[in-house]
């Protein structure tokens, strides 16, 4: 029993929202830029339902059973939508192959109008192309997650936590045999006060934005964390662009990135979990490989019929998660510096180049930070002391 309320700095999943019969929960954007449940009162009856759904509020994971995980790299044999996904483009092709067996997807796509990534309901191959690439910021699952109705089978595909508190929905609804769901190695997601921010400097550039792509392989694979807006506008995480850099220098993520990610390695909810394979092992191949793990039982026999379908080679944990985060994001010394000013009215550009330059601190080993700034205070203090000794 009880409700959600006060939840802060949650995994902002949306699930609680989804989950409650009454309507009493809304998502909100909280002033450091993530989702965040606001319940109203007047309409919470204290059913219990949001807490028991929240992956936020346990330290364990929802999974469906034991399972020795099966590893596999893998790629759609179609050239064009290997090219046009982020990796190998077997989240893609999984999707597609369910649509056909009568699942609906529900998948995530950008809203150019409202700014925002936000879920929604494939159930067209046409409708799902929407869903191509990775967008790098926190979804609003609201809407699509609230859909699920028990008569229907779904494929549902996000974050790790968006996964695990997903699942927590579907046992409740006793859906486990009509849902599979599918999550990704997951870096974390960055504010959307920093994306505002990045959107507005681009359009300061371009005037209005009506298309987004978050990866390109144009340069191969291996160059691929380019933002190209309009079809026109391209900008390189090699060549310094600023989303990527904020992003994958960890400067601006979620709170429970940082504290509370229970979900890195294999440590899922989902059935099958997919990402980059980064690596020695694909280190030359530029047009883009899956990891691709199956986690459950179901996950395994669903990666057995899809082996007829794309490409998928037998692998090892140590081959598909070598490049993966082991642990949390840890805060860079320019943490606190860059999310006072995302909330200010400070360009992009100047919160990198001072975050650039509070992390330089970083590189200077401890011993000199030491000798430079605690030793002087400490000799001031001897001294200090010295003279009151004498003085009294
Ligand atoms: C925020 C974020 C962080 C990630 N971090 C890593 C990482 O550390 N390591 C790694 O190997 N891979 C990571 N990925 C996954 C990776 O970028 C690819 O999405 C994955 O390899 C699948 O690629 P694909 O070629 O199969 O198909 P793609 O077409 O790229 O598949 C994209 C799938 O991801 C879903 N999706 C896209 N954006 C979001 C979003 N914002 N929220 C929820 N679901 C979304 C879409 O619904 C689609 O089903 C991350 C993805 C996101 C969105």
């Amino acid at each position: 029993m009880g409700s959600i309320l006060g939840t802060k700095n949650c995994y902002g999943c949306g699930v609680c929202a989804a989950s409650c019969k009454k309507h009493a929960i809304r998502m909100i954007i909280n002033p450091d830029g993530f989702y965040q449940p606001e319940v109203n009162e007047n309409l919470c009856i204290n059913c219990g339902v949001c807490v028991d759904v929240c992956s936020f509020q346990t330290e364990d994971i929802k999974q469906n059973g034991l399972f020795d995980a099966e590893y596999f790299a893998g790629w759609s044999h179609d050239k064009d939508v290997r090219h046009k996904c982020s990796s190998g483009g077997v989240g893609f092709e999984i999707a597609r192959y369910l649509l056909e067996k009568d699942y609906v997807a529900i998948v995530c796509g950008y809203n150019s109008s409202e700014r925002r990534a936000k879920h929604f309901l494939a159930n067209t191959i046409d409708e799902l192309k929407a869903s191509v690439g990775s967008k790098y910021i926190q979804s609003n699952t609201y809407y699509a997650f609230s859909q699920l109705q028990s008569e229907k089978k779904y494929l549902v595909v996000g974050t790790p936590c968006q996964i695990d508190s997903i699942r927590r929905w579907v046992k409740r609804m006793k859906m486990d045999d009509s849902v599979i769901l599918m999550d990704f190695f997951c870096h974390g997601v960055p504010s959307l006060l920093m994306w505002d921010k990045y959107l507005a400097k681009v359009e300061g550039k371009i005037g209005r934005i009506d298309n987004i792509v978050w990866r390109d392989k144009e340069a191969g694979w291996h160059d691929s964390w380019v933002m190209k807006v309009n079809g026109c506008y391209v900008s390189r995480f090699s060549q310094g662009d600023l989303f990527y850099r904020m992003f994958l220098k960890n400067r601006c993520l979620a709170k429970p990135c940082y504290d509370k990610c229970k979900f890195k390695g294999i440590n899922s909810a989902a059935d099958i979990r997919i990402g980059d394979l980064w690596g020695r092992e694909y280190a030359k191949n530029e047009e883009g490989v899956s990891g691709v793990v199956g986690l459950t039982k179901k996950g395994a026999s669903l990666l057995a019929e899809m082996s007829k379908v794309i490409h998928l080679e037998a692998s090892s944990t140590e081959i598909v998660c070598e490049s993966q985060m082991k642990s949390c994001a840890i805060r860079p010394l320019s943490y606190r510096y860059v999310m006072r000013n995302l909330r200010i009215n400070k360009p992009l550009s100047e919160i990198d180049r001072n975050a650039s330059f509070i992390e330089m601190f970083e590189e200077i080993p401890s011993t000199i930070k030491y000798y430079a700034f605690c030793l002087p205070v400490k000799i001031k203090d001897t001294v200090k002391k010295i003279i009151r000794d004498t003085v009294q």
